[in-house]
């Protein structure tokens, strides 16, 4: 059985869906073909997969298709009928790209939707990539204030600490805040989901009460607030945000536009100099100055709107990646074939188009 590991084509995507390392971790009949230079802007040559034991050539006709990126129209077509695809398909938003995948009988699975059980967490690659962006965008924060981060006492006398401040504090949330608070900074963190308090207090920041409580869906994502908590959620974050030197957004609903939490007017009454780094910019940002992909300075604040933040990283967020994969791919075959266990709630979980006649079966 083969996995064919194709160089990825979205503008600005840098990494691989599978690594060197991870080739002889797959077991013992899966082959792994690569795509000449799939790895190549993730730090990976044609030679490191050969040294692994991969081969390099066409990985459309692999019986298991590993993708970072949804296929464009062009990549669906040279997929095969009854073989796999795992990639991060956006199931909730690219329905365009799940009907061409469904027409060509692919069995497509979606990273976005291996339930997030305890089993699957080797598995997660919403969490290992959101760690990558948490920490990057924690950086760039850094590095765009025109101020330390740390409290500084030199012979010119005391600097004090950055104030950071981070909004949604899921898994790219908490890796923000651990960063900026590695790098000497006195962070608060705010989520709507009730259980973060502990969350974002056991990392050494305050838990900025707004006095708005959402709810958590069963899955453990938040609810969308109400219209009402919405505009009370920007009216009070406007009240609090100019305390801060930097503010990084990560408040995401699944499958919904990101809620607007920094209003206009919030980004004005913030001092000169200060910095907001828009994790969310992907789904229209959390902030409504953001523009997705674009860094602009608006009243002398910098609003950076940067996406794909995984990218920037691209040789660990591909390492991690495919380790998910691995884990993926293990669940996936038995005795050197792809034998899929519908029956086994991550596979069915993820699985997002299926090839029709095992629909029937
Ligand atoms: P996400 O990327 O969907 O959202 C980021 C954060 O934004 C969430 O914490 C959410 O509560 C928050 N948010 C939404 N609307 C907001 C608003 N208006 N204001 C402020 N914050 C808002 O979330 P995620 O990082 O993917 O994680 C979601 C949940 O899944 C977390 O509870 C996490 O612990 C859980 N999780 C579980 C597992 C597992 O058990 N295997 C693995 C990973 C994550």
């Amino acid at each position: 059985m083969r996995v064919g590991v194709p160089k990825e084509t979205a503008a600005g995507e840098r990494r691989v869906a599978l690594v060197p390392e991870t080739v002889p971790r797959l077991g013992e009949g899966v082959e792994v073909v690569v795509e000449a230079g799939a790895g190549s802007s993730a730090g990976f040559t044609d030679d490191a997969y050969r040294e692994a034991g991969a081969t390099v050539g066409d990985p459309w006709t692999a019986e298991i298709v590993v993708k970072v990126a949804a296929p464009s129209a062009e990549e669906t077509g040279r997929l095969h009928s009854g073989h796999a695809l795992i990639a991060f398909l956006q199931p909730l938003t690219d329905h365009e790209g799940v009907q061409r995948l469904s027409a060509a009988g692919v069995d497509g699975f979606a990273l976005e939707s291996v339930p997030r059980i305890t089993r699957a967490q080797p598995m997660d690659a919403l969490s290992s990539q959101a760690t990558v962006g948490g920490y990057k965008a924690a950086l760039i924060a850094a590095d765009r204030l025109p101020r330390f981060f740390p409290m500084l006492m030199t012979a010119a006398g005391t600097i004090p600490p950055a104030k950071v401040l981070v909004l949604g504090a899921g898994v790219a949330g908490l890796q923000a805040i651990a960063t900026t608070r590695r790098l000497g900074a006195v962070v608060s963190g705010f989520d709507v989901r009730p259980a973060v308090r502990e969350q974002v207090e056991s990392l050494g920041a305050t838990f900025l009460d707004l006095g708005i409580q959402g709810e958590e869906t069963e899955g453990g994502y938040a609810r969308e607030l109400t219209p009402e908590q919405q505009v009370e959620q920007q009216a009070e974050l406007q009240a609090r945000i100019p305390q801060f030197d930097a503010v990084i957004t990560t408040a995401a609903i699944p499958g919904r536009p990101a809620p607007k939490l920094i209003s206009a007017d919030a980004v004005r009454a913030m001092r000169p100099g200060s910095v907001i780094v828009d994790l969310a910019a992907e789904t229209g940002g959390n902030c409504e100055l953001t523009q997705p992909g674009a860094e602009i300075v608006e009243s002398g604040v910098t609003i950076v709107g940067t996406t794909n933040l995984p990218s920037t990283m691209a040789t660990h967020a591909s390492q991690l990646l495919s380790r998910n994969m691995a884990s993926l791919i293990g669940l996936f075959v038995k005795d050197g074939a792809l034998a899929l266990d519908w029956d086994d709630e991550i596979v069915s979980g993820a699985c997002v188009t299926r090839k029709k006649e095992k629909e029937t079966t």
